[in-house]
């Protein structure tokens, strides 16, 4: 860089002069001569150019001082326009650090010639005496002006020098460094291949500047073809991506070619040259100039079909039933909540939910073995899936419970129709183990409704209505209606009082109702029947919580509490008549009970702990208990009849008695049900089946005990056809222990 520009860069330093518009530091002359004269002169008039002048006397000086400093110019003095001042002229010119330095030469005016030589020996100008000063510092101010240029020229060249000397460092560096980074691409590349063989993976690699894809081998191989086959371009590649997966695999291609992801990687069908599917996982990484674009891409690809078929099975399992082989409840419950979702977008995609519930399931299961159980479960799964339209989602959710989700049903008629449907495919019996069986399902059904939100509500709402169809019976069907819910709560509520309640046993108690006999109005017994004082409630009826205590398995415990303070009583009373009593004490016993192997067991027990004799203690049997499994009832009452307990089969008229069993069965007495004694003597046709009741006991040896009789009428008609016992309200209504007492006193004239 020139002086001038380096000075143009700011303001004057000390001792710059403002030239030609820019600031020039003042040049410095060194001039050999001892002519004090001359010196003045010369300083005088270059002076007056504001260069500063040094003079030094002799050429030997005058090499010193350059060694210190180097001057803008050397002018020598006239004594030296000879062949001493020639040699210092060579000598300066051929030293390298200082042949740039313009050197002028005086000659004496006497001298002749010498300007040859002068120019001869590197002199950049000559002058010679007498001076024609203007000429002189003219040539003067040229030479400088020259000298600068060629500073400048210098430095430029130097600087260019210096740049180049960087610059080409640099990309040494940065040659070693891709040198470096080749290498270890090469090596990771044959490293790659090397693992990629070993492990079966096949390579692909697409440079995108020709647009050509290579593969090898193994790649086609995966896909059954031979090595010659010719793919080689993208379009033959992607031609084998099955077309579901072609989408997103060029957009996650896409991604990692415009730099959005660090690899590619996807896992994707392609089709086989046999035109089977393949899975495959496909890994790449571009290879980008230093802006960043993308290259070539190069990758693997392996086979994971097998992976993937595991994955596939793994998730089938994972969301299907493994007996059945129906959707699981996790899937019922997503396609649920994808109807509530459709439903809620567009209101007429109306859906309905059937639960099912396999009426006495667990009997099956109980007594002919889980085998049997799990054969029946898939049988009826299969005949429930046959019933059904193809979108409709048939699911077992666990147990014996199964669930229907009935898709774009038009209308709440069409989802009980389908529940029908269900019923009426029962009809045909179901092939089990090679024996026919007969199942009955209770449908719960739920109409989907634009304000369910959740699938559990639905499925809630259903299983309240499953809830009512199986209180209602068996194979009965009921639909979710508002109110319903509340209802199954309070029934809930009491299972779970109920439960509390048999703990202690405090919140119930016994009333006892008299037998007498008919004709002579003699007492001869109590029916001991259960209320329950619930805290809330008030009295609750045995007619609604003893069906909840056979549901929930504690009708067990409460029939041996009624037993065994019904026997007290009895003992009790004794006690305070002080003597012992012609009556008995009747219980009720539920027919759920009468399977239990202990039952005569812990009855006998507990009539022994009581200490009345046994003959005192009957147990009242309902008709339709006894006769549902004859042969099991058949051996408990033996047991009850050879220690002298008295059995007597309660309601009877309502249920369907084999003849045979009833002739069999160990049983003392008959108890008319209520309804026929209540259309005494108004309904003819329940009068003869009364009468034709009497006369089955009479024949088969047993006594007769009418119940429910209110009337004079009713009790003497009773007595006209010979039936021995009655009680009912013209008597006495079922009363407290103290009442009871009383009415025994009277009747028996007691103390
Ligand atoms: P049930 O064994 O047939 O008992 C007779 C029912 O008829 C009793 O009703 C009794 O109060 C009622 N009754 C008797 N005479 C008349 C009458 O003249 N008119 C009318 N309208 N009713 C009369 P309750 O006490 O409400 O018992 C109902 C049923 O609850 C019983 O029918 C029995 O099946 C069951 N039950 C009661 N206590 C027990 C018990 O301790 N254990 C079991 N398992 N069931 C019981
Ligand atoms: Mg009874
Ligand atoms: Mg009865």
């Amino acid at each position: 860089m020139s002086a001038g520009a380096k000075g143009g860069d700011g303001p004057p330093r000390k001792g710059e002069i403002f030239t030609t518009g820019v600031f020039v530091r003042p040049s410095r002359i060194l001039l050999v001569s001892a002519a004090a004269a001359e010196i003045a002169r010369v300083e005088r008039l270059l002076g007056l150019d504001n260069n500063s002048v040094d003079a030094v006397a002799t050429p030997g000086a005058a090499l010193a001082s350059l060694k210190e400093q180097k001057p803008d110019l050397v002018l020598l003095g006239a004594a030296l326009g000879n062949r001493i001042g020639f040699d210092f002229c060579r000598t300066l010119k051929q030293t390298p650090s200082l042949h740039y330095i313009p050197v002028v030469i005086i000659l004496d005016g006497s001298a002749v010639g010498g300007q040859i030589d002068a120019l001869d020996c590197g002199a950049n100008d000559v002058v010679r005496e007498p001076l024609d000063e203007l000429v002189f510092r003219a040539r003067i101010r040229a030479l400088l002006k020259y000298k600068r240029a060629v500073a400048a020229l210098r430095n430029a060249r130097n600087t260019l020098e210096q740049d180049v000397h960087e610059r080409i460092a640099q990309l040494q560096k940065e040659i070693a460094e891709h040198q470096r980074t080749e290498a270890a691409l090469q090596e990771s590349q044959e490293r790659y291949a090397l693992a990629a063989q070993g492990s079966h993976d096949g390579l692909w690699d697409w440079d995108l500047r020709t647009d050509k894809v290579f593969c090898s081998e193994r790649w086609k191989s995966m896909l059954g073809y031979p090595e010659d086959a010719p793919l080689d371009s993208p379009e033959a590649w992607f031609a084998h991506i099955s077309p579901l997966d072609l989408g997103p695999f060029k957009e996650a291609l896409s991604a990692h070619l415009e730099g959005r992801t660090l690899a590619f990687s996807f896992e994707c069908r392609m089709q086989h040259r046999d035109r089977t599917l393949r899975w495959v996982h496909v890994r790449g990484m571009a290879v980008r100039d230093k802006d960043g674009a993308a290259l070539r891409i190069a990758g693997s690809q392996s086979d994971i079909t097998s992976r993937k078929l595991m994955e596939l099975q793994l998730r089938h399992d994972a969301f299907h039933d493994g007996l059945t082989g129906l959707p699981n409840r996790a899937l019922f419950m997503d396609r649920l909540r994808q109807a509530i979702a459709r439903m809620k977008r567009d209101p007429a995609r109306a859906y309905a939910v059937l639960l099912l519930d396999i009426d006495k399931f667990k009997i099956v299961n109980d007594s002919l073995g889980h085998g049997v159980g799990d054969h029946l479960l898939i049988q009826f799964a299969r005949r429930v899936r046959e019933f059904g339209r193809a979108t409709d989602t048939v699911a077992r959710l666990g147990g014996d419970e199964f669930a229907v989700l009935l898709e774009d049903v038009e209308d709440l008629a069409s989802a009980t129709a389908a529940a029908e449907r269900i019923h009426e495919a029962l009809k045909t019996p179901l092939v089990v183990h090679g024996r026919q069986m007969y199942a009955t399902t209770s449908i719960g059904v739920a109409t989907g409704k634009p304000r369910y939100e959740r699938a559990d509500d639905v499925l809630r709402d259903a299983d309240t209505a499953l809830y009512q169809a199986k209180a209602a019976g068996r194979g009965k069907q009921r639909t979710f209606a508002s109110g319903m819910h509340a209802r199954v709560l309070s029934q809930m509520d009491l299972e779970h009082d109920l439960r509390d309640a048999i703990k202690t046993c405090e919140q119930f108690v016994l009333c006892y109702q008299p037998i007498l006999a008919l004709d002579s109005g003699r007492l001869v017994g109590f029916e001991a029947l259960i209320r329950w004082h619930h805290p809330k409630r008030g009295l609750v009826s045995p007619l609604q919580f003893i069906p909840i205590a056979e549901e929930t398995d504690v009708i067990g415990p409460l029939t041996q509490w009624v037993l065994r303070t019904a026997t007290a009583q009895l003992k009790a009373w004794e006690a305070a008549a002080g003597r012992d009593l012609p009556v008995y004490v009747s219980v009720n016993l539920s027919g759920k009970t009468l399977g239990d192997a202990g039952l005569a067991g812990t009855v006998g027990e507990i009539v022994r702990a009581s200490g009345v004799r046994p003959a005192q203690v009957s147990l009242e049997i309902t008709e339709g208990s006894l006769m549902k499994d004859p042969e099991a009832s058949l051996a408990t009452l033996s047991c009850l009849k050879a220690m002298d307990i008295g059995l007597m089969v309660d309601d009877f008229g309502t249920g369907y008695s084999s003849l045979s069993y009833l002739h069999r069965l160990p049983l003392n007495i008959l108890k008319i049900d209520r309804s026929f004694v209540a259309d005494i003597p108004a309904v003819a046709r329940n009068m003869e089946i009364v009468r034709t009741i009497a006369l089955l006991a009479d024949r088969l040896g047993l006594s007769l005990v009418a119940e429910g009789i209110e009337t004079a009428a009713q009790r003497d008609w009773l007595r006209s056809i010979r039936c021995g016992l009655g009680q009912g309200h013209l008597f006495s209504r079922a009363v407290v222990a103290a009442a009871a007492y009383a009415f025994m006193a009277d009747n028996l004239s007691l103390q």
